[in-house]
């Protein structure tokens, strides 16, 4: 699985609450990628969550 950020996040915090393992959230969120596989479910529902739908995920 392949987790991108596109431009335009609003830096909510959503992602990190709910898959801190993968995602970071400073300026705008960042992905650590080496946790992405441990972690597919709670990735999947972030970018659900992401209220500017910049979460981008490719299986
Ligand atoms: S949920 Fe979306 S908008 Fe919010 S911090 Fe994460 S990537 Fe940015």
């Amino acid at each position: 699985m392949k987790v991108t950020i596109e431009d335009g996040c609003i830096a909510c915090g959503a992602c990190e609450s709910i898959c801190d393992a993968v995602f970071t959230v400073d300026d705008v969120a960042t992905v650590n990628e080496a946790e992405v596989s441990n972690n597919e479910d709670c990735v999947k529902e972030a970018a659900e969550s992401c209220p500017v739908s910049v979460i981008k995920v490719e299986e």
